[in-house]
């Protein structure tokens, strides 16, 4: 009886062309609800008309996302019908369903449009609230839809930060072991091993294989691995650390010149590692930043330079939340 109980999606699948079996792929894995309710924005509706009317929709709601004032409207339409939500779209559109189905008890089914962050698999929406990006604690879905034919239509800046965001999870794992050696602060080894093998796939990977069936696979699954490492953790810490804290700072502090969640964490990552920390990952990372685009996207991307910039933000970045780094060791 000594054991955690963790919620995993009932499905998860990945493949081509299969936005037009959301039916199908829900029944097959014993998913029955009388109604559905999709939940996108307009304009990737229209682009994917053909593939989504395949299925049968009891509403559709377009959105903008990222923004927690649409959700009234949103809830109030959703809450009187037994639906499953179905939320296709960007991080922003996933942000919002996630926190209406949480208020409105519902569950609810992601299909991302392209892979730029983790927010495909996680307890956390992240959604602007009073002009102030805030983190809200969320149930995760109960299902994971990845056609990759749409993934492959998607910006491939946007596939390049998911990315960085899933291996920022080894500069997280760094600082909670700094942690735990400083405060004493306990490692859950379970949520820790999720975490890194998540990342682990994509070092064999080069610029050229971005947009290949088997480089999608692993970093769909790299990314589900690492919801659920948080989901196990019970706390974002398994995947976040300094690197996410400057990105936070940038958010917040900086909202003018912030850019898309994952370059940013991305490039505080790296210079985490070529500064600050000779870690196990350092050279790895750095290598895989340069093959796989990256280092190309943050000069392109990101408006601040890796010297004096960066270390200006520290001091913003520590503000952020009360979770020890290696910032706490920079003076
Ligand atoms: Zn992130």
């Amino acid at each position: 009886m000594f054991y955690d109980f963790i919620k995993i999606p009932a499905v998860v699948k990945t493949g081509n062309h299969i936005l037009g079996e959301i039916d199908d792929l829900l029944c097959s894995s014993h998913l029955y609800f009388p109604k559905k309710i999709l939940i996108t924005q307009e304009n990737l509706y229209n682009l994917y008309k053909d593939s989504l009317d395949g299925n049968d929709f009891f509403m559709k709601i377009f959105v903008q996302g990222g923004n927690v004032s649409e959700a009234p409207e949103i809830i109030e339409k959703c809450k009187e019908t037994d639906a499953i939500l179905i939320a296709f779209g960007g991080g922003s559109v996933i942000d919002i369903v996630k926190y209406c189905a949480n208020k409105i008890d519902k569950p609810y089914v992601c299909i991302p449009s392209t892979l730029s962050n983790d927010a495909v698999y996680s307890s956390v929406a992240r959604l602007t609230c009073n002009g102030k990006k805030t983190s809200f604690g969320v149930q995760p879905p109960v299902g994971i839809i990845v056609d990759f034919d749409v993934i492959k239509k998607s910006p491939k800046i946007l596939i390049l930060a998911g990315v960085a965001d899933l291996t920022s999870n080894l500069s997280a794992l760094q600082d909670w072991l700094l942690s735990h050696r400083d405060t004493g602060e306990p490692i859950n080894e379970i949520a820790f091993m999720l975490s890194k093998e998540s990342v682990m796939p994509l070092f064999s990977y080069g610029e050229k294989d971005l947009l290949s069936d088997p480089f999608l696979f692993d970093l769909t699954n790299g990314l589900i691995t690492s919801g659920l490492s948080m989901i196990v953790c019970g706390s974002t810490r398994v995947t976040s650390g300094a690197e996410h804290l400057i990105s936070h700072a940038i958010d917040e502090y900086f909202p003018e010149k912030s850019t898309i969640h994952g370059l940013q964490v991305g490039w505080a990552h790296r210079i985490l590692e070529r500064r600050y920390r000779k870690g196990p990952y350092s050279e790895q990372v750095c290598d895989f930043f340069y093959r796989i685009g990256l280092d190309a996207a943050f000069k392109d991307k990101i408006p601040w330079n890796d010297g004096r910039d960066f270390d200006m933000l520290i001091p913003y970045a520590r503000k952020i939340r009360n979770r020890y780094t290696v910032l706490n060791l920079i003076d």
